[in-house]
């Protein structure tokens, strides 16, 4: 049996069409006025030669750096982080790394790179300095080696002091300084990174113990943006330390509700003393920091993901 039809009578057919006509109007303005926006924030991300991209990945790392065009991605977070990492290298235009780097060998930072290295095969690989009894059994750390050796990338393994060219950036491991690290932790390759006059410290999940040891060598620790150790963590981030760093921006990457309680309200009161500004993944989505080399400006930019 055929529907039946409900007959509208022409009047108010013609008033449907206009108001049709009218949402498609509003909606088509709308789309319009967010691809600007989006446009223009890609624009100005892009212009910068210099640029910081703490990733949102939920709990774990994963940190882009481009120094003219060159990129360098610090950290894989969690495998099921993977898609969110890739979809945000192909959203920045990245075709290749120059560097993929992995700060130490837990699962929150070594996760990802299989998928990554697979996508995009660095032309170098580096890892800190991990004394052997530390060196972990599991499954992720196999795969990670795996995919390491797959993607055929130079490997090495950074000593402090040891440095290398990322476009006009100078990437130098500042720590781990020795082998008597009792934690994974511990074993964090901390990456000072300078361009032109700003400078940047990455981290990793370096704990007080390691920080102690960076203090001790007395290396100029100041820093315009510091990525904060180990998520927040109350184990990281002590009050001397920062003190040496004197950060202009903070950011810390963590997950909304994570069980680790990160970041600990202390880290985030002792940041707050030292720092102009502090930013947290969970809340703030990617945290860009971004160096204007023909203005020597810096600027933060913020962006939640579209799913946030
Ligand atoms: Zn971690």
């Amino acid at each position: 049996m055929a529907r039946r039809r409900v007959s509208i009578p022409t009047g108010d057919k013609r008033k449907n069409i206009a108001v049709y006509i009218l949402v498609i109007a509003i909606l088509s303005a709308f789309a319009l006025m967010r691809g600007r926006a989006v446009t223009q924030q890609q624009k100005s991300a892009e212009n910068a030669e210099f640029q910081v991209h703490v990733i949102d990945v939920g709990q774990g790392d994963s940190i882009l750096v481009v120094a003219d065009g060159h990129a360098m991605l610090i950290d894989a977070a969690e495998s099921k982080a993977s898609g969110t990492i890739l979809s945000y290298l192909e959203g920045q235009g990245i075709t290749s790394l120059d560097v993929a780097a992995a700060t130490h060998l837990h699962a929150d930072h070594i996760g990802g790179f299989p998928a990554v290295l697979e996508k995009f095969p660095p032309k170098k690989c580096i890892e800190s300095d991990c004394p052997e009894g530390l060196l972990p059994t599991s499954k992720v750390y196999e795969q990670y080696l795996d995919a390491v050796e797959a993607s055929g990338a130079e490997y090495t393994v950074m000593q402090a002091g040891d440095t290398f060219q990322l476009g006009g950036a100078t990437v130098e491991a500042l720590a781990p300084v020795s082998q008597d690290a009792k934690d994974l932790n511990d074993t964090s390759l901390v990456l000072r990174v300078t361009y032109q006059d700003v400078v940047c410290l990455f981290t990793g999940d370096m704990e007080r113990g390691e920080e102690q040891e960076l203090l001790a060598q007395g290396n100029d620790l100041h820093a315009d943006f510091l990525k904060v150790g180990h998520h927040g963590s109350d184990t990281s981030s002590g009050e001397d330390f920062l003190a040496a760093v004197q950060p202009r921006y903070a950011a810390i990457s963590c997950g909304i509700d994570n069980s680790y309680g990160h970041p600990a309200q202390v880290t985030l009161d002792h940041l707050s003393a030292c720092a102009e500004q502090v930013f947290v993944t969970a809340q703030d989505g990617n945290i860009l920091f971004l160096y204007d080399a023909d203005t020597g400006t810096s600027q933060i930019v913020t962006r939640k993901t579209a799913s946030k």
